[in-house]
């Protein structure tokens, strides 16, 4: 799949749209194709419509109409099919998702599981191992690979999350607002690595954020959602302020400051935490 500027689409949705079964219209009908090696970011306010989109993308949320295709999507849709599609895309979580009482490099290991199978991702080979402490080191966290997770700080505990996708050897990440929990310093410096890594590897990125100056500092290109709509679709540098509102005009962070001025949204309003400044 090329398109004229010899681009090769990784991911697409046609027309896809999700309705959940309250009534709940979470994406209008939507098309967009995403290309191999760009760092994407889906930008918008708390429940646009960014993870329903992501969840399409990784087939865990089943559209209501139309269709997603990847090159491991072959004929009509199947668990089999869908596997495959998924085995190619890591995931990195809001909530990094890791097993708190397993080590690192227990939780990287179990990333290895959809490409070799839960039996052996549960005993695993020294090579597999060696492996997985690549994908730590990736991320700057060789040395704490047999700390158990709960003693990681929240960007460390992210960092693991992202090695786990790394251990999948994904063509694709798709990344659900992965720097949510941290504050704007750490959130920068792991966006920074994440798509150094990204880039190095030649790893396409579909990222939701919603805060607008890191989709400015990174994305190469940014979707903007309002209320499941696709509202802005190009290159970051082309996101000017009137832009930002239009993403954001539905939005309460709009309408702060008691002057009744239209801002976009500034600083992202994030839980702190522990860990001193100067580390992640
Ligand atoms: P975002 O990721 O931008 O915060 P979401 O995709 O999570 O937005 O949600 C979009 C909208 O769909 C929100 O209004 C949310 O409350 C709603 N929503 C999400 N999941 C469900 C569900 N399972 N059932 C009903 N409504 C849902």
């Amino acid at each position: 799949m090329e398109d004229f500027e010899g681009r090769k689409t990784i991911l697409e949705l046609e027309d896809v749209s999700v309705t959940f079964p309250n009534g709940m219209r979470a994406l209008k009908p939507s098309s967009l194709k995403f290309y191999r090696g760009e760092f994407a970011v889906l930008l918008g306010p708390s429940g646009s419509g960014k993870s329903t989109l992501l969840r399409c993308l990784n087939l865990l949320q089943e559209p209501t109409t139309g269709r997603v295709s990847s090159p491991w999507i072959s004929g009509p849709a199947s668990e089999s099919s869908a596997r495959g599609h998924r085995r190619r895309i890591g995931m990195v979580f809001r909530q990094h998702q890791l097993v708190l009482s397993m080590t690192a490099l227990d939780n990287v290991m179990a990333g290895m599981a959809g490409s070799c199978g839960l039996f052996r991702a549960m005993f695993p080979s020294d090579a597999m191992r060696i492996e997985a402490l690549e994908c730590l080191d990736r991320v700057g966290l060789a040395g704490k690979a047999m700390n158990r997770a709960s003693e990681l700080s929240g960007g460390e505990q992210q960092r693991v999350g992202i090695a786990r996708a790394l251990a999948q050897k994904p063509d694709a990440i798709l990344a659900d607002e992965p720097v949510a929990s941290l504050d704007p310093a750490r959130a920068s410096r792991l966006m920074g690595l994440f798509k150094k890594i990204c880039g190095d590897s030649g790893i396409t990125a579909v990222v939701s954020l919603h805060q607008v100056s890191l989709a400015r500092e990174f994305a190469d290109r940014i979707v903007g959602l309002r209320a499941g709509e696709i509202v802005f679709d190009a290159p970051a540098s082309e996101l000017d302020d009137s832009a930002v509102l239009e993403i954001y005009a539905d939005s309460a962070a709009l309408s702060g400051g008691g002057s009744g001025a239209r801002r976009p949204p500034a600083a992202p309003h994030e839980a702190r935490e522990r860990e001193p400044a100067g580390t992640f």
